[in-house]
């Protein structure tokens, strides 16, 4: 199979600036060396390459997008080129890479205090210690107000709580940003690895994201230090602007699957004969391309729009939404059509098919499902919420 070089087919890289387009190369090439070759067998193993961790800190993935402690400062549309590729790679190392940044360094930077930041980010940016973060819970997933986790306040220090589920990077973490309620109001509070009565055990059986950590946070008694807490944000909006980061990544990030997808089904066509002709010479199979490529560019222009505004500060978290649920459902589809192209041979780990498949199912629904971003539009337009 020739070398990955992506689907640019509206000139996008015209709309880039010199940085940019380096920067996703260099990243490219990276998931390329560093990724391709191990992915399957982490994969079918069920486990997350850990070594890549402070790899993917000293390249500047992990939290590209922050500035000071330590973070490399890029603008929000090389942070989305860096999602892209990495998810070309595998949607774990996606998820690894926007966990630690919009999940963890991004709510310690926006709404920390100054030795909270002193303390964590560098470390993180640096892929020195891992974080995770702790919203979704088995009874609330999409209505995370819900939430039962609960801190007291007993004057000298906080005592937690609880039990949260489906969280990246959990048994890996060295800090948790966990949401509880105190005194009836959503909090973000740091929780250290080793703190007595924290646990984080991992989650098996999964068929999706297995080359990522998936675990359960359970706190019984955690004795929480009054400075753990995050100072910054009140409510749910506090979780929610997190998201709103994370999800514009994988906006980019599903494209960098849809595009491996259609790269290998591109070339598995032109070279599988059936009838005596390459099956690409089929009208029905070069519709089926046609139409990859068709949602991939328009993909494209939605993320590159969406990334634009990010840096100029006119991003809705309702665009985040639009771009999050069509970027991946039209991965999530072209996963399924590429892999119809490629008959039998697209089920076998030789091609990365089933795998982005398999992922795209969990990316679909982590970070707000397909049909709550469908109600976050249906409120802008009408003004009606439909939630409940
Ligand atoms: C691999 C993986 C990793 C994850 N990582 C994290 C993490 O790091 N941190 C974290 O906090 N969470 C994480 N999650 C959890 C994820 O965010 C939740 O799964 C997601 O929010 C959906 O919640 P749920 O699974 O409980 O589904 P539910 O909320 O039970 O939804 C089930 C179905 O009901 C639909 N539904 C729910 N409410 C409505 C409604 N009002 N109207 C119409 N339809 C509705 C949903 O769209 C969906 O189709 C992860 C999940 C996965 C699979």
């Amino acid at each position: 199979m020739s070398t990955f070089a992506g689907f640019d087919f509206y000139r996008i890289d015209d709309l880039l600036s010199d940085e940019e387009k380096t920067i996703r190369d260099t990243v490219r090439d990276w998931v390329e060396d560093k990724v391709v070759p191990i992915i399957e067998k982490h994969y079918l193993e069920g486990t997350f390459p850990m070594h890549l961790a402070r790899e993917m800190g000293e390249m500047g993935f992990l939290g590209a997008n922050l500035t000071g402690y330590g973070c490399p400062g890029l603008n929000n549309v090389t942070y989305g080129l860096i999602c892209q590729e990495l998810e070309r790679g595998d949607s774990g190392i996606r998820s690894f890479c926007s966990v630690q940044g919009s999940l963890v360094m991004y709510p310690i930077w926006a709404y920390g205090s100054e030795d909270q930041k002193n303390k964590w980010l560098p470390k993180l940016a640096a892929g020195e210690a891992i974080g995770c973060f702790g919203l979704t819970e088995p009874d609330h997933g999409s209505n995370p107000s819900g939430m039962l986790t609960r801190a007291e306040d007993k004057g000298s220090h906080y005592v937690l709580n609880g039990a949260k589920m489906w969280i990246t990077n959990g048994t890996l973490a060295d800090v948790a940003v966990v949401w509880a309620k105190l005194d009836g109001e959503i909090r973000g509070f740091l929780v250290e690895r080793g703190m007595q009565g924290f646990t984080a055990p991992e989650m098996t059986g999964k068929h999706s994201l297995r080359a990522s950590v998936t675990s359960e946070l359970v706190f019984q008694d955690v004795i929480i230090p009054k400075e753990n807490i995050l100072p910054g944000v009140k409510g749910l909006k506090g979780p929610l602007g997190c998201l709103t980061n994370a999800r514009y990544g994988i906006a980019w990030g599903a494209l960098g699957a849809a595009q491996s997808c259609l790269h290998s089904a591109n070339e598995y066509a032109k070279s599988r004969i059936q009838f005596d002709r390459p099956i690409a010479s089929f009208q029905l199979v070069q519709n089926k391309l046609a139409w990859m490529l068709r949602e991939i560019t328009k993909g494209q222009l939605l993320a590159w729009r969406l990334g634009r505004m990010k840096d100029a500060g006119t991003m809705t978290h309702e665009m985040v939404s639009l771009a999050k649920m069509n970027n991946v459902d039209i991965a999530l589809q072209i996963a399924r059509v590429a892999r119809d192209v490629h008959g039998a041979n697209g089920i076998l780990a030789e091609y990365p098919i089933m795998r982005h498949a398999a992922n795209l199912e969990s990316v679909y629904t982590y970070e707000g499902t397909h049909d709550i971003h469908n109600l976050v539009l249906g409120r802008w337009l009408t003004g009606v919420q439909a939630f409940t």
